[in-house]
């Protein structure tokens, strides 16, 4: 075992799960399912928390926040360590993720005065007599629910924003990572031992249910359309909002004049990193005709010189949740049998629990490698016959997450970048807005809804509170029996002033 963990939270539930390296199958740590029972009381305890949290001030928190980021950054080793274990990936790739988490923290903490404080707004001419003012208030206790590709990074996006904006948080994390969910939850205790501000709930599927029908005030979960359903219809018994992070089927544009090399480097790592385990992923590549052929044959090249393994040079790692493996192999026999080639691998790649890079060509566009998120080390090419076309079949899914697009025309990558109906686009990039922590992180359709990062993501964790205080008397009281009927025309008169011109 690498190390021995305990399960935050005064009682430990008698029945417990063991956490294993997906390499080795070696058990790391054992952890408890959380019951009912436990859940709401950890809720419980999380709302006095959470009173404790949101009277302190703005600096107070930012404070403690930026304290969490110090500590993280300076154990940033210790972390890697156990998310390459938990997880697979190497140790590199996890470095990164734990980077941009800490990029987060320290823009959520830095932020959040700014974005959520009170301020004064205008009035307008009809309510002048009234000082308006708006803030944002916290929601009380967020149940985080997340994912176990990205560990640190996807669960952070809406830890780190709900702690700034003064909520205390009860994270429940996969069962395949709760050892490094553990770590988390301890390091931020490690800075804020006052109260359980951030608490971890262990378990599986039922335990992350039970959270969504406790007494929380919202839900971020992070994980599959299918789950977010079945999240959504718990969180309906109490009208629970929740903010959906769900899959994708991320395509990348290479237009007729873009920098092939740059574009065939992207999509390696772009659909290869991670072992293809990221939601923002490249799942599909459309080519311009003119430089198909070309660039094909460099991201063969590329892809060709990649390799998985547990070894500290291997590329990227083993899948980390073995079914997905099944996944994998489905989409690419389907795609075989409707008539695709396997330019790069094929159904020999899969050598569990490892599987090298796929790349297909010549698939339908109505086969499974192309319209469901396949979450695996492969990618399908097709050519375009320009940036149009491209964005035309991007658009032609229903999940709408993250994009990208390769073009050396300024106007016409940014052009095609807004056509596409997906929450973010990387122009001669892949999944670089998710290290831009001012921007909102999210998508649409079966990509979920709600924004995590960000203004909007630190707004997704508040209510905003309207507050009118009237300085001095109305010339015409509207909101008086006492009103009369020259006070109406008053108004009126000054309503066809302001409003009643014509436009053309
Ligand atoms: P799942 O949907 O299987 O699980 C997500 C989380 O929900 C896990 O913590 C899981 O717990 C929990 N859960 C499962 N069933 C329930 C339930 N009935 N009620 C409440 N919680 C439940 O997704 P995966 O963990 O397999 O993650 C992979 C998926 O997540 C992919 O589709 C991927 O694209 C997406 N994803 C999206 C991201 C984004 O930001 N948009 C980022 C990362 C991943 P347990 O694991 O213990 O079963």
């Amino acid at each position: 075992m690498v190390t021995t963990l305990r399960t935050q939270g005064p009682a430990r539930p008698a029945e417990t799960f063991p956490t294993l390296n997906p390499a080795t199958s070696e058990v790391i740590a054992t952890f408890g399912i959380f019951g009912e029972d436990d859940v709401a009381a950890a809720v419980e305890r999380a709302h006095r928390a959470a009173s404790w949290w949101a009277d302190l001030s703005w600096k107070e928190r930012r404070t403690r926040l930026l304290a969490w980021k110090s500590y993280l950054t300076r154990y940033i080793g210790r972390l890697a360590e156990l998310v390459h274990t938990e997880t697979g990936k190497p140790l590199a790739d996890a470095e990164l993720e734990i980077l941009l988490a800490i990029v987060h923290i320290d823009w959520a903490a830095r932020n959040a005065r700014k974005v959520l404080g009170p301020r004064r707004v205008r009035s307008g001419l009809v309510a002048i007599n009234q000082a308006a003012t708006l803030e944002y208030q916290p929601l009380g206790v967020v149940g985080v629910i997340g994912p176990w590709n990205y560990p640190v990074f996807t669960p952070m996006g809406s830890i780190a924003y709900a702690l700034a904006a003064g909520n205390a948080v009860v994270f429940k994390p996969s069962e395949l990572t709760p050892a490094v969910a553990d770590w988390l939850v301890q390091s931020f205790a490690e800075v804020v031992p006052e109260q359980p501000v951030l608490q971890l709930i262990t378990g599986d599927g039922r335990t992350g249910e039970f959270l969504a029908r406790s007494a929380v005030s919202k839900i971020a979960f992070t994980g599959s359309a299918a789950t977010a359903k079945k999240v959504m219809a718990a969180c309906a018994e109490n009208l629970t909002p929740i903010v959906a992070e769900c899959g994708g089927k991320d395509a990348l544009i290479v237009a007729a004049d873009a920098d092939l090399d740059a574009a065939a480097d992207a999509a390696a790592w772009g659909a290869l990193s991670n072992a293809g385990q990221t939601c923002v992923g490249v799942e599909r590549v459309y080519v311009a005709d003119g430089v198909y052929h070309s660039f094909l044959e460099k991201l063969i090249d590329r892809m060709s010189q990649v390799r998985p393994g547990d070894d500290r040079e291997a590329d990227y790692g083993p899948m980390t949740l073995p079914g997905q493996v099944d996944v994998v192999e489905r989409h690419i026999a389907d795609a075989l049998a409707r008539g695709g080639r396997a330019v790069v691998g094929g159904l020999a790649s899969i050598r569990k629990p490892f599987v090298g890079p796929v790349i297909l060509t010549e698939v339908p566009e109505e086969s499974r490698a192309v319209t469901e998120e396949t979450f695996g080390p492969t990618v399908t090419v097709a050519p375009v016959a320009d940036l149009d076309e491209g964005v035309r079949l991007a658009n032609a899914s229903r999940y709408g997450l993250g994009s990208a697009v390769f073009a050396r025309n300024k106007k016409a990558g940014m052009a095609a970048a807004r056509s596409l109906r997906s929450g973010m686009t990387a122009v001669n990039s892949v999944i670089s807005f998710a290290g831009v922590p001012s921007l909102p992180f999210g998508g649409s359709g079966d990509s979920g809804f709600g924004r995590i990062h960000g203004a909007d993501g630190l707004r997704e964790f508040a209510r905003p509170k309207s507050i009118t205080r009237q300085r001095m008397k109305p010339m015409v009281n509207l909101t008086s029996f006492s009103r009369t009927d020259q006070d109406m025309r008053k108004l009126l008169t000054l309503a066809t002033m302001l409003h009643g011109r014509r436009y053309k």
